[in-house]
């Protein structure tokens, strides 16, 4: 998942800990007591070692004991071998504009990919650091962050408020066609059925030909109840009509598909805001590809303001791609992303976690 981005991550990780190894020192510190250091140092000379870096490695992670077993031996030795940095701006500049290249190339807008690199820069510039044998690691732990921080605006748990909301919750999706929202609706509410919630969804996409009998086609596969009008009909009908029948039958969730031209399609954004003036639905979730790059980052920008939504769901996150826009959608919207969508089978729905999403960013 997301291998150019990871490439490029991983090349300035490379590159800004060679930075960092470069301008770091090691720490002398000035004993207090010097007889009794350079003692203990004669006492607990470590095995010789071949190079500086596993000298450091060893010693910080494993300070030799003194025989007397006072701590002032330990410090004294944990302190030679320590290292410190401060890095300039002017140290990693280019550096720095490379990085934010290689996050426009993987198709993160580039406000946020300015917020990516401002952040970097903060946690890595100005100020002391200690560092161990791994440089690199100093840096991932700052890009980690600044993703983190971006991927985590505005966490919303699904699970969480379908439990403590009050029945029927109607959620309606919105998104442009051929992204996978139909498949999303269906394993959405397979997922729900396994979780012991009853479902229903509504046909709200009644202007694409076929697309009544496509969403009814996964309805019988995952046996769930919907319902329909005829083609071309008026969908915030349909939609009422699901909500009427998940009242009266006691259903937990509505789930409403509706039609998905295009985005700047002046017809469609008003037909959205009849079905959510009609309807007022408990959740609106925005649904594109985590791969459709600037184009659905746009949408996004462009659904929001017509049609304030809650929240997306990114399909086609297993596709070996850039991967930017579920980033860029994050942050642009400043909604939180529900779930992923990883691959074509009703399973492949993964609920969103920014920790996991960055983690496996570095794997
Ligand atoms: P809609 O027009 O937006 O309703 O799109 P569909 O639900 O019909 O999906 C379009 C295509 O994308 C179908 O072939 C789906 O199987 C596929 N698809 C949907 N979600 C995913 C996903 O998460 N991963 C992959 N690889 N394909 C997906």
């Amino acid at each position: 998942m997301f291998n150019k981005l990871k490439e490029k991550l991983n090349t300035f990780k490379k590159s800004a800990g060679n930075t960092i190894d470069e301008k770091a020192v090691e720490l002398e510190e000035p004993a207090d007591h010097p007889a009794e250091t350079e003692e203990v140092k004669s006492r607990t000379e470590p095995e010789p070692v071949n190079t500086e870096t596993s000298t450091t490695s060893k010693v910080s992670e494993q300070p030799t004991r003194s025989k007397s077993g006072t701590g002032f031996g330990q410090k004294a030795k944990a302190f030679v071998f320590k290292r410190e940095f401060i890095l300039d701006e002017d140290d990693i500049q280019d550096t720095l504009w490379d990085l934010e290249m290689g996050l426009l190339e993987n198709d993160i807008a580039l406000s946020v990919s300015e917020a990516i690199v401002e952040s970097v820069k903060n946690e890595l510039v100005g100020t002391r650091r200690r560092v161990g044998s791994d440089t690199g690691e100093i840096v991932e732990s700052a890009l980690k962050k600044a993703l983190h921080n971006i991927m985590s605006a505005n966490m919303f748990d699904f699970d969480e408020y379908l439990k403590n909301a009050e029945k029927p919750v109607h959620v309606v999706f919105i998104g442009v066609n051929g992204t996978g929202k139909t498949t999303t609706i269906a394993k959405l509410a397979k997922k729900l059925q396994d979780d012991d919630y009853s479902a229903v969804i509504a046909a709200g996409d009644t202007f694409r030909a076929g697309a009544i009998d496509q969403i009814q086609e996964h309805a019988n596969r995952i046996n769930t109840k919907l319902i329909k009008h005829q083609e071309m009909g008026d969908p915030a009908a349909v939609i009422y009509d699901a909500v009427q029948y998940a009242k009266v039958h006691d259903i937990d969730v509505v789930l409403s598909d509706t039609a998905g031209r295009l985005h700047t399609n002046v017809n469609l954004m008003s037909q959205l805001e009849k079905i959510c003036r009609v309807n007022s639905p408990d959740l609106v979730i925005f649904v594109d590809e985590a791969v459709a790059g600037n184009d659905a980052v746009e949408r996004a920008q462009q659904f929001n303001d017509n049609i304030p939504f809650n929240g997306s769901i990114l399909t086609k996150a297993d596709a070996d791609s850039k991967g930017g826009a579920s980033i860029s959608i994050a942050y642009i919207t400043g909604k939180p992303i529900l779930y992923l969508g990883v691959g074509q089978s009703y399973g492949d729905l993964k609920k969103f976690d920014p920790q996991w999403f960055v983690d496996q960013l570095f794997e």
